[in-house]
């Protein structure tokens, strides 16, 4: 047996992350940076208003208060993505909108509701005279050049994993592409003679149930999965599908057939291949794990197996697939992460056998503002009803025993 880091550390050497490439920065969601992002100019790019209001001489509003307001002329308006087509001299001013350049000879904003405009209702119009009612700072109300973003300032660093909000930092800066790790095509194969998918169950056969379960854990890891459908147990045939598969694939997850039984046709068809290691890794559920590499068109494509049993087969794929193939995708930080618990319920399952449990965990915050657990009822590995219900994975080690109220580590699931 081999302990959980050491399975990760020979499995993430076993995907290497994949050559960096240009992507569209708007459809980056997820993805990882692989080269700095420099700003290429300000944001903003000129000085801008950042109310709706008037853009004036700051002297020309000395002393000026709600009871001796001072007038000023309106020159006109400027909306955002226009610009004023004069200066502003002494006793002028310009109507500005948020988001307008601000006029030049002016140096601050004054709030369109410390004004109020005589002569039309038209405000706005040249001809217009505005009264001001209080004094005004100068820069009040203007948003400067730069102060989001300088220019050759760096705005992302490599090793970046893209959220939302960066992709909204990139476009400011018009970076619509930037160097980074693409998604993985992830190809999904499950095997078993005794698996169907849908029609009347004949003796010995069940509904095949872990395909769409990978298949949406590949798209929430941002990856695109390939459904590569149902292989019998017959090793040649597997051998056959793997070897199309890696053609247009970056990474394989099989599904069953690496454990100790007579015909666990994975291990035995990357045993052909050459290129087999076959873990049995301390965790429990999920002990058996394989994992190989066949020659792809740019490369070796690793192929991952995992266990069959669809308890085995989500646990594996959270707590080894998934940071093999975050670190495929260039990840700088693949592995889960694990909060601190309060387990409202005894949890543990002393076994003696070295095995870390996995155990499958109700989650939810507490009026103490803590998460709480509770397993879900129904642990053994082939009973994946009671196991969607759970929000994460306690880690418990063998022989620990966790009492009600202690704290325990949760990696929360997906
Ligand atoms: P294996 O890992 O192939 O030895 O399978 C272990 C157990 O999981 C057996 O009971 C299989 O029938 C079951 N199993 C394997 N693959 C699937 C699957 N895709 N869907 C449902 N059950 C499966
Ligand atoms: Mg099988």
């Amino acid at each position: 047996m081999i302990d959980l880091a050491g399975a990760r550390r020979l499995l993430l050497a076993a995907c290497p992350p994949l050559e960096p490439v240009q992507l569209d920065s708007a459809e980056a969601d997820g993805c990882v940076l692989a080269a700095d992002v420099v700003a290429p100019g300000n944001v903003p790019p000129f000085d801008n208003s950042s109310v709706d209001g008037y853009a004036v001489r700051a002297t020309d509003l000395a002393g000026a208060t709600e009871d001796a307001p001072v007038q000023l002329d309106v020159l006109g308006s400027v909306l955002a993505g226009s610009v004023a087509d004069r200066p502003v001299r002494p006793g002028q001013a310009w109507k500005v909108m948020t988001g307008a350049p601000v006029p030049e000879g002016t140096d601050a904003v004054v709030m369109v509701e410390r004004t109020s405009a005589t002569r039309t209702e038209q405000l706005g119009a040249a001809g217009d005279r505005v009264e001001v009612r209080a004094e005004v700072a100068v820069g009040a109300g203007i948003r400067r050049t730069g102060s989001d973003v300088r220019a050759g300032e760096l705005v992302l660093p490599a090793g970046t994993v893209l959220r939302p909000a960066h992709l909204g930092v990139l476009a400011s800066v018009g970076a619509r592409r930037v160097t980074g790790y693409r998604r993985l095509r992830v190809g999904v194969l499950v095997t078993g003679d005794e698996l169907v998918t849908d029609g009347e169950l004949r003796p010995g056969q069940i509904y095949e149930s872990n395909r769409a379960m990978l298949l949406a854990l590949l798209a929430r890891a941002n990856c695109r999965p390939v459904d590569l459908g149902v292989a019998g147990d017959d090793v040649a045939a597997l051998r056959q599908r793997l070897s199309s598969a890696v053609r247009d694939c970056d990474a394989v997850l099989t599904c069953g057939g690496v454990s100790m039984g007579d015909s666990d046709p994975v291990r035995a068809a990357l045993e052909e291949f050459g290129g087999l290691t076959w873990l049995q890794v301390a965790i429990r559920p999920a002990k058996p794990f394989a994992f190989g590499t066949l020659p792809g068109p740019a490369g070796p494509v690793p192929i991952l197996g995992l266990p069959g049993n669809p308890v085995s087969a989500l646990v594996s794929f959270e707590l080894l697939a998934r940071p093999a193939l975050r670190h495929r995708m260039g990840h700088p930080d693949p592995y889960p992460a694990t909060v601190l618990a309060i387990a409202d319920a005894p949890l543990s399952r002393p076994h003696g056998d070295g095995r870390t449990a996995y155990l499958r965990v109700g989650c939810g915050f507490g009026p103490d503002g803590r998460l709480h657990v509770r397993p879900v009822a129904g642990q053994d590995s082939h009973q994946l009803s009671a196991s969607a219900s759970a929000g994460g994975l306690a880690e418990v080690a063998d022989g620990r025993q966790v009492a009600a109220g202690d704290e325990v580590p949760v990696l929360l699931l997906s």
